[in-house]
């Protein structure tokens, strides 16, 4: 299986990290041992000081696709999540700086946390009017809802679907909305999806 991640899908957080709202998805890709096991902690990396969390809305797909139109998008996945983003932000910055890949900044080992739980696309009333937030030792953090996605899901199922065949099991992390911070071992970081708690983890 493979990860999707957008970047800048969120007018206020591409500007709070002093980038350009986009005209078209931006992407990159975390192999599959970029997922942290499922109740492990993450242990924060030694190559880092500047770790930081993404709350971001996860689309599971569930249907094997290629170049698949908007109109049909829907009929790819069945189930919304939340996962979290980890971001050497650090690392990040020097990567853009020198013009490099971000791989070593977003793709790491442990660098996408996602819960165990769901929810059933049908059982949610309006998928572009999803609101989810981010505690972080109790206090949220971040708090932010798919109405002011810039591409919504279906949008970018059609975008990267003209580059890669999406495959059952696949993840589309669709971007993470204004206020990603640092985070610091022993913070416990916990996101809701409609009230529902669907992602935690421990910095160890
Ligand atoms: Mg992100």
């Amino acid at each position: 299986m493979k990860i999707i991640c957008i970047g800048r899908n969120y007018a206020e957080h591409a500007i709070e990290l002093g980038n350009k709202v986009p005209k078209e998805p931006l992407f990159f890709l975390k192999p599959e041992t970029a997922l942290l096991p499922r109740r492990n902690p993450l242990f924060y990396p030694s190559f880092t000081s500047d770790l930081q969390y993404e709350l971001e809305i996860v689309v599971k797909i569930s249907r094997l696709g290629k170049n698949i139109q908007k109109k049909f998008a829907h009929k790819y996945y069945d189930e919304i999540g939340l996962g979290i983003d980890f971001t050497a932000r650090d690392i990040q910055k020097q990567c853009k700086k020198d013009g490099h890949p971000w791989e070593k900044a977003k793709a790491f080992d442990g660098s996408a946390v996602i819960g165990n739980q769901y929810l059933a696309k049908d059982q949610l009333d309006n998928l572009n009017n999803l609101s989810f937030q981010l505690f972080k030792n109790g206090t949220v953090v971040q708090s932010g809802n798919t109405k002011d996605m810039i591409f919504k899901i279906d949008d970018l199922i059609e975008y990267v679907s003209q580059y890669f065949t999406l495959k059952i099991g696949d993840l589309i992390f669709t971007g993470t909305p204004v206020g990603v911070g640092p985070v610091q071992i022993d913070d416990k970081l916990e996101g809701f999806l409609e009230n529902q708690k669907l992602v935690a983890v421990n910095i160890k």
